[in-house]
């Protein structure tokens, strides 16, 4: 079979002989690899999974979108990291998270960092040696970034000394390097100049995770507490310039969170109408099957439909940042449409599966607690919508896309 035999038709646009080619080994990867850790990773939610992500970082992934020069990576692109979080998602939305949740900081380190920041880490990111997280979300400041508690103050003699908490981090109990926004200025700065963001070695003095607990999805991945206890970090690593985490957080989330997340739960809804086709499929009923009913067919003809359209959403738009043209708003777009289709399939999978949906050991209860995981993260639907709106009115100011391009040319 060759790749093209795989890739669904409405995708060929957007995808070259190197995507295709990528589909295919990131199925192969999932089906030798990660599909028998499913059930190990379900059985054991108290469990951070730590091999899964070894095995990636042997292949390169993590490095999927920086440059091969000078870091080793394998200068991919968006539209391949893409193909690498979907593929993965449709087998393991555990094992895509893993990968996202560093692509996210590993990105900002990318158009961020100085040349020493970049030469120090983005070599060790590439062959598999550090992973990152992005720790911006605190106990009371999720999307309000405005309301980050965790300090940075300077004491002189080249040193910040960051006290904090963070919550929800992805990857925290696998990084080897966090990349922090913390508040540098006096409450009543604006938000805009009142962050930044440093890189925190793990092994700093002061820097605990706490035990990792279950959530009610994503079993085997970690988004746990990062606490920072008075950590000393050195001038040299802030990351941008002071007062900017704002903006790095931002252009973080927008170009790398969104696109990321969109993936993640574009496997989820593949993986939820698979389920559902084979169980419809295969269930006998009147002599036939479930399949064989039109309002049974209505509903897999919705179901179906919305994943087009996601599949469609979600690689459009990495095309265009592939392409180097502004698309701010159809990054965001896609990750609040995305989820939300996939939510409505999730729904619609576990009523037609009847009291099936409900096994402990059947895949569908897995999918359904997954999705909920995609709603928070690199904005919750609140947020893609204010961000939708303002490009409907046409009062969104900062378009990343456009300056990623420009970096890049
Ligand atoms: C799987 C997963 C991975 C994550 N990974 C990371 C990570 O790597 N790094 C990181 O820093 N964080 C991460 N997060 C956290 C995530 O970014 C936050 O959950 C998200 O920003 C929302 O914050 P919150 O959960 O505190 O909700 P809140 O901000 O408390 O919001 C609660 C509700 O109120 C709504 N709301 C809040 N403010 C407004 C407003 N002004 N107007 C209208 N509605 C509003 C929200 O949309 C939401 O529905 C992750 C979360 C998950 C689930």
């Amino acid at each position: 079979m060759t790749a093209t035999d795989t890739t669904p038709p409405e995708l060929r646009p957007y995808l070259t002989a190197a995507h295709e080619q990528l589909w295919c080994e990131a199925d192969a990867f999932a089906a030798d690899h990660v599909a028998a850790r499913v059930p190990l990773m379900e059985a054991s939610p108290h469990e951070v999974e730590r091999e899964l992500p070894q095995l990636m970082a042997n292949r390169g992934w993590f490095g999927v979108t920086l440059p091969k020069q000078g870091y080793g990576g394998m200068e991919a692109g968006h539209v391949a990291k893409t193909v690498l979080i979907h593929r993965l998602g449709v087998v393991s939305a555990s094992a895509a998270a893993i990968l996202q949740a560093t692509l996210i900081p590993v990105g900002a380190l990318q158009h961020w960092g100085t040349v020493e920041q970049k030469q120090r880490w983005l070599p060790q990111v590439a062959d598999g040696t550090a992973l990152l997280t992005i720790a911006v979300t605190e106990p009371d400041a999720g999307g309000h970034m405005g309301g980050i508690e965790t300090t940075a103050e300077w004491v002189g003699d080249d040193e910040w000394v960051i006290t904090g908490e963070k919550l929800h981090i992805g990857n925290s109990h696998l990084a080897h390097l966090h990349l922090v926004v913390a508040r540098t200025a006096l409450p009543g700065v604006p938000t805009s100049q009142a962050l930044t963001a440093f890189l925190v070695e793990n092994d700093r003095k002061g820097v605990t995770v706490a035990e990792h607990r279950a959530r009610l999805g994503l079993h085997g991945f970690s988004a746990g507490r990062l606490i920072l206890d008075r950590v000393r970090i050195p001038a040299a690593n802030v990351l941008g310039e002071v007062s900017q985490g704002l903006y790095v957080a931002q252009s973080a989330s927008i170009l790398y969170g969104r696109s990321n997340l969109t993936a993640l739960s574009l496997g989820i809804h593949e993986a939820l109408v698979q389920t559902t086709v084979q169980f419809l499929s295969t269930r006998r009923r009147y002599g036939g099957h479930l399949s064989d009913q039109p309002v049974i067919q209505h509903r897999i003809g919705e179901m179906q439909g919305r994943l087009q359209t996601a599949m469609t959403t979600a690689y459009s738009a990495v095309h265009l940042l592939d392409s180097g043209l502004a698309c701010d708003s159809q990054l965001i777009g896609a990750k609040h449409t995305g989820h939300q289709l996939a939510a409505q399939s999730a729904q619609d999978a576990m009523e037609l599966h009847g009291a099936r949906a409900l096994d402990a050991d059947y895949p569908l209860q897995r999918l359904f607690r997954d999705i909920q995981h995609t709603y928070p993260p690199a904005g919750t639907g609140e947020f893609q919508r204010i961000h939708l709106a303002k490009a409907a009115l046409g009062t969104a100011h900062i378009q990343w896309s456009d300056r990623h391009a420009a970096e890049t040319a």
